[in-house]
């Protein structure tokens, strides 16, 4: 999931959808118009067939907008950052250094839909599969806003940047309250998921955190930031009691980390 650095395709038949404070577009990544506003750009790409019903959803829930309009409510955004929401034939979600830009693909509402209700084809209530869904768009959203921060904010990573970029998603998420651990959570199912569900023992390895890891990693920052509501979460499947006793500094000390990077370009007010 989340391959890093793909170059996007040309977007062709786009709708400019304004976020915040807007800035300009360009239909292929070429020089970027004079802007008046810093922002985020979201363009969504006509979906191919099978994507139609998938970016419905995306559009209906406003699930991109609310996650950059989050961004944006936080952080001076970088004008330059653009999010593309796209067909992606199976890619995966990713962001561009080059452009920084974002791409957002329509199938992975289908896939995450299809990743839960194999799972838990009993429980699948529309309500709840829904709210899986947007849990997990929004991670992703946010963590590939992450790199696109770092790189045009010039940001001081601390780790690993897929890591880090991680820790962003979670940051965002817990800044929602209840609302945003549930999302988390759901984010972290997802990559536990993922993790037990992946028949594709060759893959190679990448950057990333393993998917098992990354469910771990989100479970403990939930924990950390709130024990006493989730003394649940602590098992040797979800979150390993020896991890979850370190759990209430390490989200500490991620929070500290993102909030003393972005400090110069928090938005005042
Ligand atoms: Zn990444």
């Amino acid at each position: 999931m989340r391959p890093g650095g793909r170059l996007c395709a040309g977007l062709g038949g786009v709708v400019l959808v304004a976020v915040a404070a807007v800035s300009g577009c360009q239909e292929t990544g070429g020089p970027r118009p004079d802007v008046e506003d810093s922002g985020i750009t979201i363009r969504y790409e006509t979906p191919a067939g099978s994507d139609r019903d998938d970016a419905a959803f995306l559009r209906r829930r406003k699930v991109v907008e609310e996650a950059a309009s989050a961004v944006a409510a936080l952080v001076e955004v970088d004008q330059r950052i653009s999010v593309g929401v796209v067909s992606c034939d199976g890619e995966g979600s990713s962001y561009d250094p080059e452009l920084t830009h974002v791409e957002i693909c329509y199938d992975e509402v289908s896939e995450t839909r299809e990743l839960f209700r194999r799972a838990e084809p009993e429980r699948a209530e529309p309500q709840r599969a829904d709210d899986n869904v947007v849990a997990v768009m929004r991670e992703t959203l946010f963590h590939e806003t992450a790199h696109a921060l770092v790189d045009t904010l010039e940001l001081r990573v601390h780790g690993r940047e897929e890591d880090f970029a991680d820790q962003f998603a979670a940051l965002m998420l817990l800044r929602r309250s209840v609302t945003g651990e549930q999302q988390l959570l759901a984010a972290a199912e997802a990559w536990y998921l993922s993790d037990v569900t992946n028949e594709d023992v060759d893959d190679e390895p990448d950057e990333h955190s393993s998917d098992g890891r990354r469910a771990v990693n989100h479970r403990c920052y939930v924990y950390g930031a709130a024990p006493g509501r989730h003394r649940d979460l602590v098992s040797p499947d979800a979150l390993p009691a020896e991890r979850a006793k370190g759990c209430g500094t390490e989200w500490n000390a991620v929070r500290a980390s993102w909030m003393t990077a972005l400090a110069p370009h928090l938005r005042k007010g």
